[in-house]
């Protein structure tokens, strides 16, 4: 017999996060966010923090107090002179984007989907693709937030660059942050191309030049099929050129029954995935449009995901094995691979942090099984030194990440100053912040 679900269970998006929150609070001001500290502080409660519940590791658990910031959106002002937008931090990056584009700016990088709060995404060093762009929290200059002892602080990165890069990716761990400054640039346009390369010119002699040649480069890869599809997106002054409908269906219908009937079938995988081939262009048509429109896709299918960054100069290899692993006998997983590249930075639990970067992203359908798949690609992405997104599926014990992470000491030192009881605890993050 299935048990009933309690009445009060929050999921994640994907649903293999399932929790039972004793109270959610939506606070509308800085003021109700201090209070909410303040009490949990006295009556010794957990707070957790979520912004859209897009992340799969289990950073928002918590059966005490989830606190969302839905209820506190919005970009308060755009200092062109210095090109600082102060966005609440509950913004989702869809209303983000439109209000910044209102104003004649955008940021410069974002991900594949725009469904997550600002906070969130940066706080798990969420990237887009770019061999010369950061992680999105490359781009937060300062924050206000609510530490552990109920104070609000506010940093800079001018007075006090070691807060900010440890801010920069810090999974809630810090504090409650409200407001956000973010460096942002003139409103500008993508144009956007597909090609598809036979896999061996793609990785062998094309991957290098695509990712170093265009302002954004990224490519997925069918398992089974002989192909990669290569993405890239470039500055155009061009008129906007809508993606044609033929491609959309293509992109947001037939890629996910595919992808359904390979879960249900794995060994139809081959067959469809080479089938799936068939229908994409050699070479797009191309499409126009402003940054903050072309950058996010659809994502109407669930999955779960794990994602790795391992160092920039050995994708190829890392991504040889993978493929091997994929064609190997009985390995039921047929989601495409996604390749990204972005810039190293400085930011302390950044996965990027010192080193230029690729990273590797693996799916499977939700409701099917991944762990087995997951734990044999995971191998793989350990012997190339790779470090897991935060917010996805990963298994790295806290040696681990402490061998990563040269600052993690610092980090600890400095959650132990902003939050000494551990209020924004929770058991994944108080076995990991040891
Ligand atoms: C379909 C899909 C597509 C994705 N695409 C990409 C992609 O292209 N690139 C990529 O890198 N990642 C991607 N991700 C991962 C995603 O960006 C991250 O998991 C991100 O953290 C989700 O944002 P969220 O608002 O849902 O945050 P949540 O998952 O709700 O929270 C993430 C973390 O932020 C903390 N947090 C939230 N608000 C605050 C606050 N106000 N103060 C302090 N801490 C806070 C939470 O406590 C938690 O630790 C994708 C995920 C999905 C489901």
């Amino acid at each position: 017999m299935t048990q009933a679900t309690p009445a009060n269970t929050y999921r994640n998006w994907s649903g293999n996060l399932q929790f039972s929150p004793q109270h959610i609070a939506k606070p509308d001001s800085i003021e109700a966010m201090v209070d909410i500290v303040q009490q949990a502080r006295k009556q010794g409660r957990k707070v957790r923090m979520v912004g859209t519940a897009h992340s799969w590791m289990p950073l928002i658990e918590t059966n005490d107090v989830l606190v969302s910031l839905d209820n506190w959106q919005g970009v308060e002002s755009v200092d062109k002179n210095n090109m600082v937008a102060t966005v609440r931090a509950g913004t989702k990056l869809h209303r983000l984007g439109e209000e910044l584009f209102a104003q004649g700016v955008a940021l410069a990088n974002m991900g594949d989907i725009a469904e997550q709060s600002i906070a969130g995404a940066f706080f798990t060093g969420t990237h887009g693709t770019g061999a010369e762009l950061g992680i999105l929290a490359t781009q937060l200059v300062g924050v206000t937030l609510i530490n552990g002892l109920g104070d609000v602080i506010t940093w800079h990165e001018d007075e006090h660059p070691d807060m900010m890069n440890a801010v920069r990716v810090s999974l809630g761990a810090l504090g409650m942050v409200a407001m956000m400054q973010v460096r942002v640039m003139p409103a500008y346009k993508l144009h956007e191309k597909q090609v598809r390369l036979p896999m061996r010119d793609a990785h062998r002699q094309r991957g290098d030049f695509y990712k170093t040649e265009h302002r954004h480069a990224e490519f997925f890869w069918f398992p089974h099929s002989q192909d990669v599809v290569f993405k890239t997106l470039n500055l155009s002054e061009d008129d906007i050129k809508p993606p044609r409908t033929f491609d959309l269906i293509l992109e947001n219908r037939v890629v996910n029954i595919i992808m359904a009937l390979g879960a249900r079938f794995p060994a139809w995988g081959a067959r469809l995935n080479k089938t799936m081939m068939g229908f994409v262009d050699k070479e797009s048509m191309g499409t126009v449009n402003h940054a903050h429109q072309i950058f996010p896709t659809q994502r109407r299918l669930r999955f779960n995901e794990m994602e790795y960054n391992v160092p920039a100069e050995q994708w190829q290899a890392c991504f040889d094995d993978l493929r091997d692993l994929y064609h190997s006998k009985g390995f039921g997983v047929n989601f495409p691979i996604e390749g990204r590249w972005v810039q190293g930075d400085a930011i302390w639990l950044s996965p990027a942090y010192g080193r230029d970067s690729a990273y590797f992203a693996v799916h499977q359908v939700a409701g099917y099984p991944y762990k087995d798949a997951f734990a044999q690609i995971e191998a793989i992405f350990r012997r190339y030194g790779g470090r897991p997104h935060w917010g996805k599926l990963n298994t790295m014990t806290r040696a681990e990440a402490h061998a990563h992470y040269a600052r993690l000491t610092d980090f600890i030192g400095l959650r132990e100053e902003s939050d000494p009881q551990h209020i924004f605890g929770n058991a994944y993050l108080d076995g990991m912040l040891v």
